[in-house]
């Protein structure tokens, strides 16, 4: 643990930096040293070292436990796999879309030990739910096919402990050396050992629940809590539902990306939502009250008179949950002046008198007037 760098140090910041600056600083570097994206050698280490850093600077109580006792403070410390695993099956934090494929598990690293315990990989799956879905939040149950790690054997597969012995033919490290006598001298490699398959253990008696595989293939049902004002891109994380670890290794988790539909008249960006409404041009000379949608039901909008068309309104707290817990959006409702494309003869007479009348008033046209100032 003495080797541990200070998870400031480790996200290059001072000690008592904001929570935003915490999250600005992980990913940034998270990014950075992903190892889907950077094949560097010690890309992996650094990607894990910033995951553990965050984990509990992002944490309230470890955190505070942390500023205060420092590793001393940190339960198990050093054992953080880059996530907490500990609610299985909940989602238990939401992530933006910029991990583009998300994060890619480390399990899969071959400068590993085998003997040790893997975490499994993570898995992906997307999720449409609909434009007011994403609004208002939903929780949907979903049916998924999950190795779960044996309750029997803990997942080591032996139906005890004492039927766990080490691998005779590799003394337990997992690997064997092979020499080659060529004629050019002797040469040794190292593979994975053929008896254990790199674990270095033999099961002497397997665990008769899972017949010695160390997990049970289920198909279990996962309750996904979507929480109003998600937007299309977003993942969900259920702990746990991952692909399996191996040598009792913990699952990997699930990452969910949510996609949002389209609603035939709101619009949305970020908190806000949009509308279209269509007033006929008498209304917006003379002004009106109308009944304006929104997700929320309708509201009465006053449009007063001589409103120009495009002009955009606003009601406020009308638009979505800010999913992290600031401001309601907006509503934005812009007014499309019709122009009527057919007139009754009751309707031409008026509008004739009206534009006789303007004339009077106004003695030459709104036409007339830029013509003038054109030249
Ligand atoms: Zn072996
Ligand atoms: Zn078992």
């Amino acid at each position: 643990m003495s080797n541990k760098r200070d998870y400031y140090e480790v996200l290059g910041l001072s000690k008592g930096a904001s929570e935003q600056e915490i999250k600005k600083a992980y990913r940034t570097l998270a990014k950075k040293y992903h190892p889907d994206m950077n094949k560097e050698p010690g890309a992996e280490e650094k990607f894990k070292e910033i995951n553990e850093a965050y984990e509990v600077l992002s944490d309230p109580t470890k955190k505070a436990n942390y500023d205060q006792y420092g590793f001393a403070g940190m339960d198990g410390a050093g054992g953080f796999g880059g996530f907490s695993n500990a609610d299985f099956g909940d989602i238990n934090d939401i992530f933006g879309s910029f991990f583009g494929s998300g994060f890619g598990g480390f399990g899969g690293s071959s400068r590993r030990s085998n003997t040790g315990p893997r975490r499994g990989q993570d898995r992906y799956m997307q999720m449409r739910i609909s434009f007011m879905d994403a609004i208002f939040g939903k929780n949907e149950t979903i049916k998924i096919d999950v190795d779960e790690t044996c309750p029997d054997c803990m997942g080591t597969g032996a139906h005890s402990k004492e039927d766990i012995k080490s691998c005779s033919r590799c003394n337990g490290t997992g690997t064997v050396v092979t020499q080659q006598r060529t004629a050019f001298g002797v040469f040794q490699s190292q593979s994975v050992c053929p008896e254990c398959g790199g674990t270095g253990k033999k099961i002497v008696r397997k665990c008769s629940r899972c017949n010695g595989k160390g997990y049970e293939h289920k198909r279990v049902e996962v309750d996904v809590k979507i929480p109003a004002g998600i937007q299309s891109g977003q993942q969900l994380r259920v702990s746990g539902k991952g692909e399996r670890g191996s040598n009792g290794g913990s699952n990997g988790d699930l990452f969910i990306e949510i996609l949002v539909g389209r609603h035939d008249y709101f619009t949305r960006e970020g908190k806000n939502i949009y509308i279209d409404v269509p007033i006929s041009s008498v209304d917006a000379a003379l002004g009106c009250t109308i009944d304006a949608p929104t997700v929320y039901g309708d509201v009465e909008l006053n449009i007063p008179a001589g409103t120009q068309n495009g002009t955009q309104f606003r009601l406020r707290g009308k638009g979505v949950k800010d999913i992290r817990g600031g401001d309601q959006g907006d509503q934005f409702v812009q007014v499309h002046v019709e122009i009527p494309k057919k007139l009754s003869r009751e309707e031409k007479e008026l509008y004739e008198k009206l534009r006789s009348v303007s004339r009077k008033n106004e003695k030459e046209s709104v036409f007339e007037k830029f013509k003038k100032a054109f030249k």
